[in-house]
Formats: structure tokens, C-alpha cells, sequence
């Protein structure tokens, strides 16, 4: 397999001039390749680039964007099983996993903003003062430093571009430091396609790559999927130049399974949406309040559920979930789980420990009676591993459940559409699923409130995200 390690800045792939950073295959631990990061002057150079770009790609009609955007789409599609082949072996992830689910919403999610970018919508030219006729423009806002987690790393890098892109802004994405495989792959595909400096992809680390493009003056807008704590910081330095901010941060995905939920259903659901990608999902469903009846029948069967999960590497034959991204992000887990585990009061009913032998992984793990004080129910564990909360009534989980610095994701399991609605109307949370869980598209928003940040991926209202609204007038 072709691995591409050059950055792409102004339209010209170069090696990165700062310290090389290892990248590892976490099912095994060995090195894949070592990709050089960006300097601070080629960090300037991408930025200066983009912005000279700017200048006409913010002049071209949405057409011609879209018709660009279109044709990313259809090469993304023809290497789709390469892209799948580099992701799976820089994640770790299940390859078929890659294919079927991860390749077909990156390749649907240009295809979307292709399309919107022609659909943009706003209120009525007229005469509001008399004499003078107000229009309202939608313009794009200037070179946008794109900073992406590695979770998912290639359709990070699509929810980041797509939309940036079709806006008619400018884009210097930066992938994770640990995975910026198929954004450097990504970039080749592209360079053939868009006019130089209109895609620049810079690697490196947060603090050495990330941060100067934060702070550099002419970046007008920062969009992070990351981190609280780096979203923190990047408020801080954007704060320096008055930039625009965008920031998709953590999950702690409450789930409310209520009596007369089908209980078939919730537990194939949570097998799929708490360990998908091992649970590193901002939205996994990872918090599970029972109601008082169906608790220990939701635990009995939910623990066989976890336990029949296949752990395995990426071309394992039935392989459902692979390691985690590193042995840090392994050991963090584990410690979450001792630390639950020495409250004495819950139960650790299936996995729990560190898989032995080579690559990172941890076994799927389920925690039951969790309460709502435990720091298991509170702060994000980003890995496989979901606990169980007994309650008694809609009241007191809604309480519960928006008891929590995120506001990401959220679902309902019940028969009684009339209930599940009410509490849906309830939560504070970006995305309320009824009996489903973790199911996104292209056409409706993803984004938090609370301390999962704001602004919204996905969407007519990331195309927002990423315009401003201008008022012409002109007197008559
Ligand atoms: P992270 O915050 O450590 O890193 C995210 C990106 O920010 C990386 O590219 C990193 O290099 C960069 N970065 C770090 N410090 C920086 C700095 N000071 N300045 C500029 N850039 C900096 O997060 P991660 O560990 O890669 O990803 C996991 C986190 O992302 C989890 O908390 C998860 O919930 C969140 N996440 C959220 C969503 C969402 O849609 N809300 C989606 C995926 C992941």
C-alpha cells in the first residue's frame, strides 16, 4: 500500500520541515511510517497560500464549486477500499467497518454539500426604509484552520472540508497527529482537482502545528473537533483576533430505557452504538439509566450482549471491534474503570481488563449500578465501556440525564411515543434519538450545547456555520 506522508501547502507537496512523528498500527504497536510535521514558517506558508486563494475561489459561482466537490466525491468512491485499507490500519478499526459504514457517509457527505452549496436561502430583497433597496448577501468568511480528532479520521477531515469548502472559503486542515494517513491521501486526490492553495493539509502536533495556525492573524475562522480542553484553549487564542469559533467537544451520551421499552431492541442497539469504533465516539451510548422493572432483565442480557462482542484486528474474520487508538488512550480507560471499581458498589459485570499480547485494545465492558455521583456516569471515557443506572420515574432521569457539562447526544427507549417525546422535548442535548440511537445524515445537523461546544457539522446550518450574513443597500 502507497503511503503519503508529504503536506500539501500551496500547492505543492513537501515534506514536513519540524520533527517526525511516529505513526503506530494500534492492533499491533508496530510502526507504520513516520510523517515529518509542519514548521511554523510552512504553517505561514499554508496560511498565506489559502489566503491567496481566497481571493478567487470566493469569486466562483456555487456551480463551479459543486461540480469540484462532485468530482472529490467520485474519486473518494474509487479509492473507497484504499481509503478503508489506510484507515483500518492507522485506526485499528474493523476494515469492512471502514468500507461499508465510514467510506459511504465521507463520499454522501461532499455529494450533500455539492449540492447545498446552490440551495442557500435567505429573506426578500425590498424596500424596508423607503427610497433604499436591502438585500441580504451570505459570503464566505476567509481562510478556515480546520483541527480534526482521530477518531474518525478521514470523515473528520469531510465534515471539515465539505462544507468550508462549498461555502467558498479556504481551508488548512490539521489532521491528529496520530492519524493523518487518509487526509494526506485525501489531499492528492484533491490537488488534482482544486485550484492551488484552496485545500492545504498541514500535520503535526496540537501544540506545535495547531496552535500557530490558531493564532495566525489571517485565519478567520478555527473549527475543532476535539477535546473540552482544547477547545478551551483555542477560545482563548482566537479570542487575540476576534475569530470565528466552531467547536464539536465531547459526548457523555445519556440513553433513558423506560419499563416498556422493547428490550430486544435496546440491547442489540447499545451492542452496536456503546462499542462501535470501541466506543471512541463523542456519541456513544454510553450512559444507560434503566427504569426500576426492566433493570436486571436490561443487565442479564445486556451483559451476554457485551461478552459475545468479537474483539480483533482489522481483517479478522467477524471482527466488530478493534483496539483503541493508543496505549495511553488504553491505559486512561483502564484507570477509569479501576478507579469505578473501587467505589465498591458497582459490579463490573462483563470485560473490564486490558487484552493481553500485542496492539491496544480492552475488552467491551459494562458497569452496573453506577450512580449518578460516579465519575463513570460523569466524564467522558472515549473508549468501550458502559455503565448502568437504576431510576425510578421520567422526572427524576431527565434530571439526571441534563445533569452533565455535555449536551452532545441523547436517546429514549420506549413503546410510548407520546412519552418519549415529551422527555426528548426535555433534554438538553444537540440530538435526541427515539428507540435508535447514533444514526446520523448528511441532511440534518450534529453539534453539541453545553460543554460539547457549539456550531453545527452536517447540514444547511453548517453551510451557515461557515458564511456570514451581509446586508447590502443601495438608495434609490
Ligand atoms: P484532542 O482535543 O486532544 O485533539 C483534537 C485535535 O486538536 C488534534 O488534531 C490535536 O492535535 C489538536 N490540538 C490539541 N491541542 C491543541 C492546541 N493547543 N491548539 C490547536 N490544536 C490542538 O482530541 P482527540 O484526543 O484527538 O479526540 C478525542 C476528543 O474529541 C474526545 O473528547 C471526543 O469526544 C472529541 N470528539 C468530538 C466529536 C464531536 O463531534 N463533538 C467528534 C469526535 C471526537
Amino acid at each position: 500500500m502507497k503511503l503519503s506522508t508529504q503536506l500539501l501547502i500551496d500547492g505543492q507537496f513537501v515534506t514536513g520541515d519540524g520533527p517526525a512523528e511516529p505513526i503506530l498500527n494500534p492492533a499491533t504497536g508496530e510502526l507504520i511510517a513516520s510523517v515529518p510535521e509542519a514548521s511554523f514558517e510552512q504553517v505561514n506558508r499554508a496560511v498565506n497560500g489559502a489566503q491567496r486563494a481566497f481571493a478567487q475561489w470566493s469569486r466562483t459561482t456555487p456551480a463551479q464549486r459543486s461540480t469540484l466537490l462532485l468530482r472529490l466525491a467520485d474519486a473518494i468512491e474509487r479509492h473507497a477500499e484504499e481509503f478503508a485499507a489506510l484507515e483500518s490500519l492507522n485506526c485499528g478499526k474493523p476494515y469492512l467497518a471502514v468500507l461499508n459504514d465510514e467510506l459511504p457517509a465521507v463520499v454522501d457527505c461532499f455529494r450533500f454539500f455539492a449540492g447545498a452549496a446552490r440551495c442557500l436561502q435567505g429573506p426578500l430583497a425590498g424596500e424596508y426604509i423607503e427610497g433604499h433597496t436591502s438585500m441580504i448577501r451570505r459570503d464566505p468568511i476567509g481562510v478556515v484552520g480546520s483541527i480534526a480528532p482521530w477518531n474518525y479520521p478521514l470523515m473528520m477531515a469531510a465534515w471539515k472540508m465539505a462544507p468550508v469548502l462549498a461555502a467558498g472559503n479556504t481551508v488548512v486542515l490539521k489532521p491528529s497527529e496520530q492519524t493523518p494517513l487518509t487526509a494526506l491521501r485525501l489531499a492528492e486526490l484533491a490537488s488534482e482537482l482544486f485550484p492551488r492553495g484552496v485545500i492545504n493539509i498541514v500535520c503535526g502536533r496540537g501544540e506545535s502545528v495547531g496552535a500557530p495556525l490558531v493564532e495566525h492573524p489571517l485565519v478567520r475562522m478555527v473549527s475543532l473537533t476535539g477535546d473540552i480542553a482544547t477547545g478551551q484553549k483555542i477560545l482563548q487564542s482566537a479570542a487575540r483576533t476576534m475569530k470565528r469559533t466552531h467547536l464539536e467537544l465531547g459526548g457523555k451520551a445519556p440513553v433513558i430505557i423506560f419499563d416498556d421499552a422493547d428490550l430486544e431492541a435496546v440491547v442489540a442497539g447499545i451492542r452496536t452504538f456503546g462499542f462501535y469504533n470501541a466506543g471512541q465516539d463523542c456519541t456513544a451510548a454510553c450512559r444507560i439509566y434503566a427504569q426500576g422493572k426492566i433493570y436486571d432483565k436490561f443487565v442479564a442480557a445486556m451483559t451476554d450482549a457485551v461478552a459475545s462482542i468479537k474483539v480483533g484486528g482489522p481483517r479478522e474474520e467477524g471482527v466488530e471491534m478493534g483496539p483503541l487508538i493508543s496505549d495511553r488512550q488504553r491505559n486512561r480507560v483502564a484507570s477509569f474503570v479501576e478507579r469505578a471499581q473501587s467505589s465498591g458498589h458497582v459490579e463490573v459485570t462483563a470485560g473490564g481488563k486490558i487484552r493481553p499480547g500485542n496492539g491496544f485494545f480492552f475488552e467491551p465492558t459494562l458497569i452496573a449500578h453506577a450512580r449518578q455521583e460516579d465519575e463513570i456516569v460523569r466524564r467522558e471515557v472515549f473508549g468501550p465501556v458502559v455503565s448502568v443506572t437504576r431510576f425510578s420515574d421520567a422526572e427524576q432521569v431527565v434530571q439526571w440525564a441534563n445533569d452533565s457539562d455535555y449536551g452532545l447526544a441523547s436517546s429514549v427507549w420506549t413503546r410510548d411515543l407520546g412519552l418519549a417525546s415529551k422527555v426528548a422535548s426535555h433534554l438538553q442535548y444537540g440530538c435526541s434519538w427515539i428507540n435508535t440511537h447514533f444514526m446520523l445524515t448528511s441532511e440534518m445537523p450534529h453539534g453539541g450545547m453545553k460543554m460539547s461546544g457549539y456550531g453545527k457539522d452536517l447540514s444547511l446550518y453548517a453551510l451557515e456555520d461557515y458564511t456570514v450574513p451581509r446586508h447590502i443597500m443601495v438608495k434609490l
